[in-house]
């Protein structure tokens, strides 16, 4: 009987731009990642899927105003053909990159590296893509996630983002667990501050709590930074972290 394989997590980018992939991300874990199979990643080219000779993608804007939109039926066939190949038992999770999606964070990529088999990413460009077709395949289960509260000039950078996060969470990425583990958001609080060689550095002392080789002592400092930095600086998280203390008492 031959040993189940089980396909590494997956993402396929559709875009305008796919000479922009895999780009930054080859110089980070996610591009070491990829060259030990532990990750795959395919582009789609989406003026393939034009119909005219010219193979254009966009037009100008119902209604006036500045920029060019995205053509329904040039986003709808390169979906339709991506989506074909999907297997059925292994979907990955289809995502729209705008600026008025779902704001992007820690829970959603560990979601999308842990909890599906990979992601398709839709690109857009201009001043975006007809609504049309995003709601045809919001319908489908297309899901919309933004990168946050600004203007990107296409989804490429917020596709390269999101892969980057999620894939330094797959298994075997990134060396020891913990390394992870205790990042920021992954606990609900800012990481405690870092501190390498020499021991003093323009006169700025490492904390003694570090040098001390007590582990516990070392473990309360860096909690109770953790705690105070995110207090300072995300009331918004420090808020949620201590409801999620109370309900656990
Ligand atoms: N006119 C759109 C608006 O005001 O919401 C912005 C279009 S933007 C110039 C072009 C494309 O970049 C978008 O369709 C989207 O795919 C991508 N994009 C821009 N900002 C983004 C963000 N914050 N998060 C995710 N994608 C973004």
């Amino acid at each position: 009987m031959s040993a189940s394989f089980t396909p590494p997590w997956s993402a396929k980018v559709l875009t305008l731009f796919p000479e922009m992939f895999p780009g930054p991300l080859k110089y980070s874990l996610a591009g070491k990642a990829l060259e030990e199979g532990l990750w795959t990643l395919e582009t789609v080219q989406m003026r393939d899927f034009a119909p005219d000779k010219h193979q254009s993608v966009d037009d100008t804007c119902f209604g006036g105003g500045a920029g060019m939109v995205l053509r329904p039926n040039v986003v709808d066939a390169a979906l339709e053909h991506t989506m074909a190949q999907e297997n059925k038992d292994s979907k990955r999770a289809l995502i729209f990159l705008t600026p008025c999606g779902k704001p992007f964070n820690q829970a959603m990529a560990r979601h999308y590296a842990l909890n599906t088999k990979g992601v398709v990413l839709l690109c857009g460009r201009y001043e975006g893509v007809d609504q049309r077709v995003i709601e045809q395949w919001k319908e489908q289960g297309m899901e919309e996630v933004s990168m946050g509260d600004y203007i990107l000039s296409g989804g490429e950078m917020a596709a390269l983002t999101l892969l980057d996060a999620c894939i330094r969470l797959l298994p075997g990425v990134i060396g020891k667990e913990e390394s992870s583990a205790n990042e920021s958001f992954e606990l609900g609080l800012l990481e405690y501050p870092q501190y390498t060689r020499p021991q003093v550095w323009k006169n700025r002392p490492v904390p003694e709590e570090l040098l001390s080789g007590d582990h516990k002592r070392i473990e309360d400092w860096r909690q109770n930074q953790s705690m105070n930095i995110t207090q300072i600086r995300r009331p918004d998280l420090w808020v949620r972290y201590l409801e999620r203390m109370g309900r656990k008492q």
